[in-house]
């Protein structure tokens, strides 16, 4: 490997510049080779903070960090699959690249049960990386003498229950300090007199309830109390007026007044959770913040969580939001909290409603709203619409929803009535998954109106829909007519379905009651079953539906149709699709367990 792996790494790390090498070495030392989007959202993080630019936002600053990540892959120094991995010549090149510096200490993942020994902590080092050992703790007049270390990772020691008072005495310069997710319960006083930190990152000590005074740190930028054991704000945090971001999720049980959190005058990023707040504190607390652009916040009450809402539409500045209403606990909400942040910090407006009962008060959506997740809400209570339980925070034009994810509401019967103010306010723009919505027969009221429906669904791309019993037809030819720019469409297990495309209800006026009856019919069924095209779709799944008969009775012309599938739907019996004018198209296969054309079939 030296002889012949190695130079070629080199070579390829050699080429980049100078800040890719550190993060690439970074990325290295600080995992063991493998982390995901949470990993990498704390990497990024502790990586602006090393090199923090006072000039710019934190937000921008993160997305150059996400911007690196990419271009390390684009480099082949980095792989991306299910997580982001380096190979381990690669993550061997680091270590030997910064042990020719001696300034670093790469320790992280080496199942370590104890510190380093004395003679390791050199006067002159800068980094330390010890994250994901098993040292469980530093004895007693343990203290370094480091003038220059920068910064200390320790996190991920999951049984490190203590650091002795004298620990930090020595290390003047400290910025960063990672203890996250240890079993600390009090954390040493020594720490309380860095004037140099930057970041403290205490996230996930579920054991450490109290934090004496920050006063001091006055240079704190970033402070993560999340998922820690706080009930009571630390003191002399209003001293703290460089602060940018502050973390303190779920911190359900935490008090803190709309005051203490109005003098954080620099906020840029507030991570907050009140359980059983009275007053809408957030809401209070943030309105002289002028420069807070991302909040990401959880709610238990409906009044609060609106409240909230028209505090956002009040405030310009906020660019982004990831807000949470329900009974969920933590560990659900993390995974859209994560999924959120990936990728940008926190790129998307999202709203994600969980486990919540509806009442009489309706949930009002903020504008400019982009994700809607509703999962097991009124349940077993009739509701017939969305748009019932739903309202508008806003008037100007309608928001453009990329994602509404909706799963586990028996209570509904359709989506939205598109006869009601609300409806309009709402245009999808992406993707429509529905899942489990046991009482839902309509996707749109059989009453609804054209014209909402067509603001409604006429950008909307994927239409994905699994597990909903009470369906017959997935949809009205009419509804159909304003997809144009659905791409695909992917239902399954609808047990009840009898055809994807029904009839139109109300043809009374078209019976064939004079002149020939042979044209009136063949004319009544133009009307009833019109000719209907959906330009751009290219993939057709209908799987695991024993009742359906038929797609659609009249004439679905798709031409851009790749895929088409249709397994263990045993009455299906061919299909009328056609994806040319003259009626011809591709030939069907059948297979043993239904339909298929098409190259990517699943
Ligand atoms: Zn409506």
């Amino acid at each position: 490997m030296d002889k012949w792996v190695l130079p070629v790494l080199r070579s390829s790390y050699d080429f980049l510049n100078n800040k890719l090498q550190r993060f690439f070495l970074y990325c290295a030392l600080s995992t063991n080779g493998s982390f995901d989007d949470n990993g990498a959202n704390r990497l990024i993080r502790r990586f602006v903070y090393e090199s923090i630019d006072e000039t710019k936002k934190l937000r921008v600053q993160y997305n150059e960090g996400y911007n690196m990540l990419d271009k390390l892959k684009n480099h082949s120094m980095l792989d991306y699959g299910d997580k982001w991995m380096i190979n381990k010549f690669l993550r061997a090149l680091a270590i030997g690249i910064v042990e020719e510096t001696c300034k670093i200490m790469g320790k992280a993942y080496k199942n370590l049960t104890e510190i380093p020994s004395d003679n390791q902590w050199t006067e002159d080092l800068q980094k330390v990386f010890l994250t994901g050992n098993n040292i469980q703790t530093i004895p007693n007049g343990t203290c370094f003498k480091c003038s220059q270390l920068s910064m200390l990772l320790l996190d991920c020691n999951v049984e490190l229950n203590h650091i002795p008072d004298e620990f930090f005495n020595n290390t003047p310069a400290l910025k960063i300090l990672d203890l996250s997710e240890t079993m600390i319960e009090r954390l040493p006083a020594s720490l309380f007199n860095l004037k140099c930190l930057i970041a403290l990152l205490l996230s996930g000590c579920t054991k450490l309830s109290y934090i004496p005074s920050l006063g001091k740190l006055k240079r704190l930028i970033s402070l993560d109390l999340s998922s820690t054991a706080i009930t009571e704000a630390p003191t002399g945090l209003e001293s703290l007026v460089n602060l940018r971001r502050l973390s303190l999720l779920p911190t359900e049980k935490l008090k803190m007044s709309a005051w203490l959190l109005s003098t954080l005058i620099n906020l840029e990023c507030l991570e907050a959770g009140w359980a059983q707040c009275s007053t809408d504190v957030i809401g209070q607390g943030t309105q002289g913040l002028k420069r807070l652009e991302v909040i990401v916040a959880h709610f238990r009450d409906i009044s609060v969580f609106n409240n909230f809402v028209s505090f956002l539409a009040r405030s310009c500045v906020t660019r982004s939001y990831l807000l949470t209403l329900g009974g969920a606990t933590y560990n659900l909400l993390r995974r859209h909290y994560i999924h959120h942040s990936y990728g940008g910090e926190y790129s998307v407006n999202k709203i994600l409603i969980k486990n919540m009962d509806w009442g009489n008060e309706k949930v009002i959506l903020p504008g400019g709203i982009e994700e809607l997740v509703i999962d097991n809400c009124g349940r077993g209570k009739g509701k017939r619409s969305l748009c019932s339980v739903l309202s508008s925070g806003h008037n100007n034009n309608p928001s453009q929803i990329k994602l509404l994810e909706i799963s586990l509401c028996d209570g509904l019967e359709c989506l939205y009535c598109c006869n009601c103010p609300f409806c309009p306010s709402t245009q999808l723009v992406g993707c429509l998954k529905i899942n489990i919505l046991t009482g839902l027969k309509d996707l749109v009221s059989p009453y609804a109106d054209s014209l909402h429906q067509s603001i409604l669904f006429s950008h909307l791309t994927d239409l994905n829909i699994g597990d909903c019993d009470s369906m017959e037809a997935l949809m009205t030819p009419k509804l159909l007519a304003h997809l144009q720019n659905l791409r695909t469409i992917d239902v399954d297990c609808c047990w009840n379905m009898k055809e994807m495309v029904g009839a139109e209800e109300d043809h009374s006026e078209l019976e064939p009651t004079t002149g020939s009856g042979e044209m009136m019919v063949l004319l009544s069924n133009q009307l009833t079953h019109p000719t209907l095209i959906l330009p751009k779709l290219t993939s057709l799944k209908l799987n695991f539906m024993p009742q359906l008969d038929v797609v659609y009775r009249g004439v679905m012309l798709c031409p851009s149709l790749q895929t088409f599938s249709a397994n263990s739907c045993q009455k299906l019996n061919h299909p009328q699709i056609t994806i040319s004018n003259d009626g011809g198209g591709l030939p069907m296969e059948k297979t043993p367990t239904g339909y298929r054309w098409g190259i990517n079939i699943d």
